[in-house]
């Protein structure tokens, strides 16, 4: 299997790859559903934007303890470098990301459409200035925008927002024009995410998928299935690719 993924590859005048929630879990940000997900701990609602506008202050208290005391601390594993290394090498266009995470791009990434958006920029609510989480200072909840003085949200969508533009249009364009899409760690139940490899199958692109288990896409849609956790399938792909890649 890994021969054929290889060589349907660089065969390929264009890849993509199409993230989840399970290419970060071996940096330590475990997914949201599931036996070990976020959701057996915490209640979502603190991000459903309706409540978010109701109870700021209880909703960051939480989305300060998750996402950036404890994500924030998140670096990079093998296969996010993995995927940063074959972009170097003109084997990977694009990388779409479910993740709010910054790790491909922490990785080396140049080419990332974030499909939910970013932790690590705030909005202003009002005046809709961005500023880069580093800039904001942390001491008083809700954090508030340099410029105007209003409430900062998180730039990533809540439950009840729309997929942020240019990253919807980019992501449905490149899933179109990829004839090779690399699925890793995604179970496809978010939707309208979920939908993006149906769009490049339907364009004809090969379908290589990573996971540690099926999914809904697995004897479906996947044309190539490597069992296996992201950092170790995502290694002995590149060996295969790039044999004298650097140790990632
Ligand atoms: P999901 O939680 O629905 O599914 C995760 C998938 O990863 C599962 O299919 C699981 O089998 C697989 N997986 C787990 N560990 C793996 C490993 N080591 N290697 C390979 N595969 C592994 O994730 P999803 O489909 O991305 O949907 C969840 C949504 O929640 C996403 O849309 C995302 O926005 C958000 N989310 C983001 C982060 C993050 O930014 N790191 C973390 C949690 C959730």
């Amino acid at each position: 299997m890994y021969t054929k993924a290889a060589a349907a590859i660089k065969k390929a005048g264009r890849v993509a790859a199409f993230t989840g929630a399970g290419i970060s879990v071996e940096s330590g940000i475990p997914p949201f559903r599931g036996e070990n997900g976020l959701w057996t701990q915490y209640d979502p609602v603190f991000i459903e934007i309706n409540y978010f506008h109701r109870h700021r202050l209880e909703s960051w208290r939480l989305i300060r303890e998750i996402f950036y005391d404890f994500f924030g601390k998140a670096e990079p594993n093998a296969a996010h470098k993995a995927l940063a290394v074959m972009e170097q090498k003109g084997l990977l266009h694009a990388v779409i990301t479910q993740n709010i995470d910054n790790l491909h791009q922490a990785a080396g990434s140049k080419v990332v459409h974030e499909f939910h958006g970013t932790a690590s920029i705030l909005a202003c609510l009002k005046c809709r200035a961005k500023y880069p989480v580093s800039e904001i200072v942390w001491e008083e909840l809700p954090p508030v925008c340099p410029g105007c003085g209003n409430s900062l949200k998180p730039d990533f969508v809540f439950f009840g927002e729309p997929i942020p533009e240019p990253a919807n249009s980019n992501s449905i364009r490149e899933a179109e024009i990829s004839e090779v899409l690399i699925l890793i760690g995604t179970s496809g139940e978010v939707m309208p995410a979920a939908r993006i490899p149906y769009l490049a199958k339907q364009k004809g692109a090969v379908i290589i998928e990573v996971n540690i288990e099926p999914t809904i896409y697995t004897g479906k849609l996947t044309d190539i299935f490597l069992p296996g956790k992201a950092t170790e399938v995502m290694k002995r792909l590149l060996e295969m690719l790039a044999p004298a890649s650097p140790a990632l």
